[in-house]
């Protein structure tokens, strides 16, 4: 088992019910950091919290839309009081939707930027505001490869995820000198529920194939990346935007 050196650390992580979140959340509790979970329904959290709690650590819930400020705030607060300051934050909460640029809904477009780029905005507001007071912390966001590159049918979660990247660069050069420091991981294809709803077997098996290391990616390789940024490990790296992706988006041909 690895150790990433975040005992009794208190990190928060929206969207940690499921998915790569979850995995984040049980990899924490594995090195004994306390556990701040974000997600929707109190009725996803709570088993989550149980699993956390029986490896012997602190955990705290909070059921909230990352798109309501003043949730984030009450959020805050409300870990303080349970489990101590938010030093940590892991930023995973997220949709993902397909439609043609041609003939996507604006309802759709709103909502992807709201949930992927704003809602993870207001969530770095809450709690790096309180990280730069008091002058440390460490902060990952979710990006994807579709920050790094168009994805025909994709123009919405491109868009957010592109905005996600510049976020973490902009919070970056803004908090460095605060002891704050922010990075983003962009992850490829991981097999978590989310993709499984939005991509057709055999597009991913195409991408499977364009891989270079031939498979998708695990939510656990993605959490064991965000422990490395969050932890002292990482004590230098800020404003970087990481691909977890198999090598997936480090060449165009990809065969011999
Ligand atoms: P998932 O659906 O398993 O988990 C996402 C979690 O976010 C869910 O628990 C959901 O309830 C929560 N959530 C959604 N909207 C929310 C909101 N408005 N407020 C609070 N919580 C909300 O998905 P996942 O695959 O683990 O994805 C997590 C993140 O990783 C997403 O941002 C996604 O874009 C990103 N990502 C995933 C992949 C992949 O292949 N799975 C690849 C690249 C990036």
């Amino acid at each position: 088992m690895k150790n990433y050196g975040l005992k009794d650390r208190v990190v928060c992580i929206t969207g940690g019910a499921s998915g790569i979140g979850r995995a984040a959340a049980m990899a924490l509790a594995r090195d004994g950091a306390r556990v701040a979970i974000i997600d929707l329904r109190e009725a996803d959290i709570g088993p989550v919290l149980d699993e956390i709690r029986s490896h012997g650590v602190k955990a705290s819930g909070f059921a909230m839309d990352v798109r309501d400020a003043d949730a984030t705030m009450r959020a805050a607060d409300h870990f303080e009081r349970e489990i101590g300051p938010v030093d940590g934050l892991f930023a995973c909460a997220g949709i993902s939707l397909t439609a043609p640029a041609e003939i996507l809904p604006e309802a759709d477009f709103e909502d992807v930027l709201d949930i992927n780029l704003k809602g993870l905005f207001l969530t770095c507001r809450a709690f790096g505001g309180r990280m730069v007071e008091r002058g440390k912390g460490s902060i990952v966001v979710i990006g994807s490869v579709d920050g790094l590159g168009g994805h025909a049918g994709r123009l919405h979660y491109v868009s957010s995820k592109h905005g996600v990247s510049g976020l973490a660069k902009n919070l970056a050069i803004e908090w460095g000198r605060h002891g704050v420091r922010v990075n983003c991981i962009a992850p490829g294809f991981v097999d978590t529920p989310l993709l499984r709803a939005n991509m057709p077997p055999a597009f991913i098996d195409a991408v499977v194939d364009r891989t270079p290391l031939g498979r998708m990616g695990m939510a656990e390789e993605m959490a064991s990346v965000a422990l490395m940024l969050l932890s002292d490990a990482a004590s230098f790296v800020t404003g970087a935007v990481l691909p977890i992706d198999g090598g997936l988006t480090s060449g165009f041909f990809t065969r011999k």
